[in-house]
């Protein structure tokens, strides 16, 4: 079957032509600038590829209830331009094809369960830590929804008692997000991320957020694999200092040899590597 998968992003959107073993044929990256721009080069790029199905993992929030006036659209964004946008809709427009839809996150939790680091595994959550942080979550072989979908990369943290940063979230201010996302930590040290490398309190204070917000998970949804993706966990040394953080907080309480003695194969960077949203947008339509 020839699959469209959209990954439609805050930054920029990747579209492919795949099928459905993962593989994927042929791809574009597209900036995300206003939705009519980025949607008439969405269109032009899956135009004559005579596509069978559709699948799309967004950023959001979106909305996913089916027999809603407005599925398909993204809610309620702070990204100019975007809030109340309904991507399915005007993709229906130009593609006649069934069309399979979720968050960016859970699509990158379910191309990761069925092809990369949590290969075989009903359960899993897929982390992204970048320009915001979101998760995905895959519990008893589906992928979680609810009133719409978690909102899992704003909950709220202790804070780092050396951290006089406000928090940068325009809704809850010093949530995970606005704590520990990279623009979070570039307001806070006042530098780019990649420059901040030699700076331990940087990424000590990174890991002490984002540990915190990994073990409330692991004790609500108890996962089978936590996967951690994302422009920021491109600093590898964050792994260490994450897990043994997470083995700290949660001292000795959750009683399983994959946290108590393998937590270096439980808490992972994507098998994917950065593919995870798009081949998780074909997984979708599996
Ligand atoms: P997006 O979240 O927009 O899809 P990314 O996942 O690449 O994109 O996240 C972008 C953020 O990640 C930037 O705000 C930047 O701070 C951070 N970032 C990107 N590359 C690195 C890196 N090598 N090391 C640390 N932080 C990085
Ligand atoms: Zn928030």
């Amino acid at each position: 079957m020839i699959i469209g998968a959209i990954e439609a992003g805050g930054t920029k959107f990747v579209c492919g032509i795949g099928d459905e073993t993962s593989t994927i044929f042929e791809r574009i990256t597209i900036p995300t600038t206003t939705p009519d721009e980025t949607l008439e080069h969405v269109v032009k790029f899956f135009e004559g590829k005579n596509i069978e199905r559709l699948g799309v993992g967004s950023f959001g929030p979106v909305d996913l209830d089916r027999d809603s006036g407005t599925y398909g659209s993204i809610t309620s964004t702070p990204k100019p331009y975007w809030s109340d946008f309904n991507l399915i809709g005007e993709l229906k427009k130009h593609f006649s094809v069934s069309v399979a839809f979720d968050t960016d996150v859970n699509a990158a939790a379910l191309g990761e369960s069925i092809w990369g680091a949590a290969k075989g595994l009903d359960s899993c959550l897929y982390i992204t830590v970048g320009t915001g942080i979101g998760v995905g979550a895959l519990t008893e072989g589906k992928l979680v929804h609810g009133l719409t979908h978690p909102e899992m990369g704003h909950i709220m943290v202790r804070r780092h008692p050396d951290d006089a940063y406000a928090g940068g979230c325009p809704y809850h201010g010093d949530c995970l997000e606005g704590l520990a996302s990279g623009p979070a930590i570039e307001a806070r040290w006042g530098k780019k991320a990649v420059e901040l490398v030699d700076n331990p309190q940087v990424w000590e204070m990174e890991a002490y957020y984002l540990a915190q917000a990994i073990a409330n998970y692991i004790l609500i949804l108890s996962p089978k694999k936590v996967i951690l993706g994302g422009g920021v966990m491109n600093q590898k040394h964050l792994f260490p200092l994450i897990r043994e953080q997470v083995v700290t907080i949660l001292g000795g309480y959750v009683q399983h040899k994959q946290i108590l003695e393998e937590i270096d194969t439980y808490i992972v960077p994507p098998g994917l590597g950065n593919n995870s949203g798009l081949v998780g947008a074909l997984g979708l339509v599996r």
